[in-house]
């Protein structure tokens, strides 16, 4: 379970996150949209430990992450979640599978077992066929699917994709959805940031975010209103 209380985040005396209280049960499939800046990659980094808030709690089955130092966060996040980036933040002139089998190098795996996952996860995003590519030669939606993959290959139980369809054209997106459903069906708790609200309001659950806060039910299409597309 995540649980969120009165998250409060500030960088410097510049507020981003004003108060955000949530909480997403094992297994559920959510939707996190909101206009550009209103603080969404924020909240997931919070949620992720990523971030420390700079007020109230966030709390991953029950332990309130505060009172982990960094190294046990490190270890938390190499065994329980998997980031999907909004900048991708691949090693351009390592292979696809250095850069899945390098998201591992936390988790404890021994080499081959990384290499294994990592070549299992790249075919699952469809690029069984350039894993021996760097990054730099790969497109942009190439690319994507390797930081998809890299957040798959340590068999998360928790999934924050920032934009993971965002680099992609509309048929790749819609196998990068299927994947997420079949993770979620898998037993995935699933966070999804998206600007696209055709694929936010096919999920079970949205979370609309407005300049730091949640929006309340019902008033979300202000949300949309004030989204620049
Ligand atoms: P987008 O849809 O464009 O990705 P977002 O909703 O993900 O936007 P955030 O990236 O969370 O927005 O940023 C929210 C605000 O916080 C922005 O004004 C941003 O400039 C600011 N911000 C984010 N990270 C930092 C940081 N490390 N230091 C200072 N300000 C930051
Ligand atoms: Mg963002």
């Amino acid at each position: 379970v995540l649980e969120l209380v009165d998250v409060v985040k500030a960088y410097g005396d510049q507020p981003v996150l004003r108060g955000i209280s949530l909480r997403v049960d094992p297994g559920e499939l959510v939707a996190i949209v909101g206009p550009s800046g209103s603080g969404k990659s924020t909240l997931l980094h919070v949620i992720g430990t990523l971030e420390r808030p700079s007020g109230g709690v966030v709390r991953i089955d029950g332990v309130d992450v505060a009172g982990l130092d960094d190294r046990r966060l490190a270890d938390l996040r190499a065994s329980r979640i998997g980031f999907v980036f909004q900048q991708f933040f691949l090693s351009a002139h390592a292979t696809a599978l250095e850069n899945v089998a390098d998201g591992m190098l936390y988790a404890g795996a021994d080499v081959r077992t990384r290499r294994r996952r990592a070549a299992e996860a790249l075919d699952r995003v469809g690029l069984a066929h350039r894993m021996r590519f760097t990054a730099a030669k790969l497109s942009g939606g190439e690319r994507q699917r390797v930081a998809i993959a890299r957040a798959l290959a340590g068999r998360p139980a928790i999934v924050l994709a920032d934009e993971p369809t965002g680099n992609l054209d509309s048929a790749a997106g819609a196998t990068i959805v299927d994947l997420l459903h079949e993770l979620n069906a898998e037993g995935a708790t699933i966070l999804v940031i998206t600007h696209d609200n055709q694929l936010a309001a096919s999920l079970p659950r949205q979370v609309h975010v407005l300049d730091g806060r949640q929006v309340p039910y019902g008033q979300e299409v202000m949300t949309r209103a004030a989204a620049p597309q």
